[in-house]
């Protein structure tokens, strides 16, 4: 193989960019703004500027793959957007004019499996067969990687956790449900608990940092964050029984969640003697738009 590849991780805020060379050395990374607006057009042409920013850096004429990854997945049969929540996205043939643009073939996957295949095969999962990938920032998702493969799943959503019903009288969710997972174990879920039960608004960080020093109202949510994310997590375990999960996104950077928050999660698994590692990612940041880039490896 003598192939260079091009990652692309698309995001709701930052488009990410890197180039990888055929020995999967970094050579080049990039992050620009999203267009903002929600705007479908925009964002196929701010992406397809990417791919053509980094085929720009190869060295001579060498060849070269695109990896592109998606808030959303895409539908298998249709090849349409599904899922996503930058939601100009959804119903739209976004791999297939990417392809046209760039008359090429391209490979598309949702973020959190790009996370979870990083961390398979180079992060904190490696050397495991089966790894639950975590995503725990603004929302939450979740990929599955089994021996350093993504396991997509029949329509395209295996390890989507984060919309697991799990509250009826909960807060809406943008799926369209009720009290998803999502709603409660996110950065935004958390701020939102805290304004409903104290009438003010806080700040994850601060709502942790609360927490430390001991104040009431922060314990209380944040309390109930570590046990709503040990319910989820315990729950998604007994189905699943990976042999480790890897956590990321900001909230991956709560120490407690590795404590406190593990011991929640062994009280709600149905196995009472439940070992396995709940570990931070090792990559952090540049897990997606690496994984986007190993999509094509061969
Ligand atoms: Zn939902």
């Amino acid at each position: 193989m003598n192939t260079y590849r091009i990652g692309i991780d698309l995001g709701g805020t930052k488009i990410e960019s890197v180039l990888l060379s055929p020995d999967r050395a970094e050579l080049y990374r990039e992050r620009v703004p999203t267009p903002a607006g929600n705007d479908y057009d925009l964002i196929v042409r701010a992406v397809y500027d990417r791919v053509r920013a980094m085929a720009e850096k190869i060295p001579g004429s060498g060849d070269f793959s695109i990896g592109i990854g998606i808030p959303g997945a895409v539908q298998k049969e249709t090849g349409l957007v599904h899922n996503a929540n930058t939601t100009c996205l959804i119903g739209k043939p976004f791999q297939a004019d990417l392809e046209t643009l760039c008359r090429k073939e391209i490979a598309m996957e949702n973020d959190a499996n790009c996370f979870t295949l990083t961390e398979a095969l180079e992060g904190s999962g490696k050397g495991y067969g089966m790894v639950f990938g975590v995503i725990m920032g603004t929302g939450c998702g979740g990929g599955i990687c089994i021996n350093g493969k993504i396991w997509g799943g029949a329509n395209g959503i295996a390890g989507e956790w984060g919309h697991f019903s799990v509250d009826p009288g909960g807060r809406p969710c943008y799926c369209g449900n009720r009290g998803c997972v999502e709603t409660k174990i996110s950065g935004s879920g958390m701020e939102a608990a805290f304004f409903e039960q104290f009438g003010r608004h806080l700040k994850t960080k601060d709502i942790v940092a609360g927490f430390r020093q001991g104040d009431e109202p922060c314990k209380m949510v944040f309390l109930q964050f570590l046990e709503d994310f040990g319910r989820a997590l315990g729950g998604l375990i007994s189905v699943l029984d990976p042999d480790v999960v890897v956590l990321g996104g900001g909230l991956s950077q709560i120490d407690e969640l590795y404590t406190l928050g593990v011991r929640q999660v062994q009280k709600y698994a149905f196995h009472k003697n439940i070992q396995t590692p709940i570990l931070k990612n090792k990559l952090g940041d540049s897990s997606g738009v690496i994984g986007a880039a190993l999509l094509n490896r061969s």
